[in-house]
């Protein structure tokens, strides 16, 4: 049970957050599904930036560690990432942190609705912001579950937001396309406001 190639794809992802700025301390968390009801998820208490293949965790779908060879404990979100797994069969990987912009929009409860950019509307659609639950509970899995059932990229009301991808590097660049995007529709506030692409103009993009 080593699943080397997708171990070495966590550190790698891992560290690329936490050069972006997109987590502090050892917040954050990554994960992917197995198969055989086998996940692997990034340890708690460890930097991003520094994981090594060894102490990622492979849990079950109860969030129980079948193999932490590293003797390190699985991620506080993991109850998050299974709630995701559960209701969506259609992804196998799960991206949490809390970038700067994006973070911001989810402590002023703002979601990232309006379709504003071309590209984030094709590849996030509709970034809503889940109802406020403490960390690490039951409780956000919950809040924010029925969102993830319909959206690939969401926001926790002040904490953070968690994408979804249909594998985890897709994952990966839905958080990337999410920050930018929140940047951008930051400096669009600071100008007075966007222009949305009409309902049209979103249907064709959707359409390719
Ligand atoms: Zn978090």
């Amino acid at each position: 049970m080593t699943y080397e190639t997708q171990r070495k794809l966590i550190c790698e992802l891992g560290r690329r957050m936490w050069e972006r700025g997109w987590v502090a301390a050892n917040d954050g968390n990554l994960s992917r599904r197995l198969g055989e009801g086998l996940y692997l998820v990034t340890p708690a208490g460890v930097s991003k930036g520094f994981l090594t293949p060894d102490m990622l965790v492979v849990v079950d779908g109860e969030g129980r560690a079948v193999d932490a060879g590293g003797g390190l404990r699985p991620s506080s979100e993991t109850i998050l990432h299974l709630e995701c797994y559960r209701r969506r069969p259609d992804i196998a990987g799960v991206c949490h942190a809390h970038p700067p912009a994006a973070t911001a929009f989810a402590c002023a409860r703002m979601g990232l609705e309006e379709p504003l950019v071309g590209e984030a509307a094709l590849s996030l659609g509709r970034v809503p912001c889940a109802p406020y639950a403490r960390t690490g509970t039951a409780a956000l899995a919950e809040a924010a579950g029925p969102l993830l059932e319909e959206h690939d990229a969401v926001l926790l009301a002040n904490h953070g937001a968690v994408t979804l991808g249909a594998d985890l590097e897709n994952a990966y660049w839905r958080m990337e396309t999410l920050e930018h995007t929140a940047r951008i529709c930051l400096n669009v506030r600071l100008l007075g406001g966007g222009v949305p692409l009409s309902p049209e103009q979103a249907a064709e993009l959707e359409g390719g």
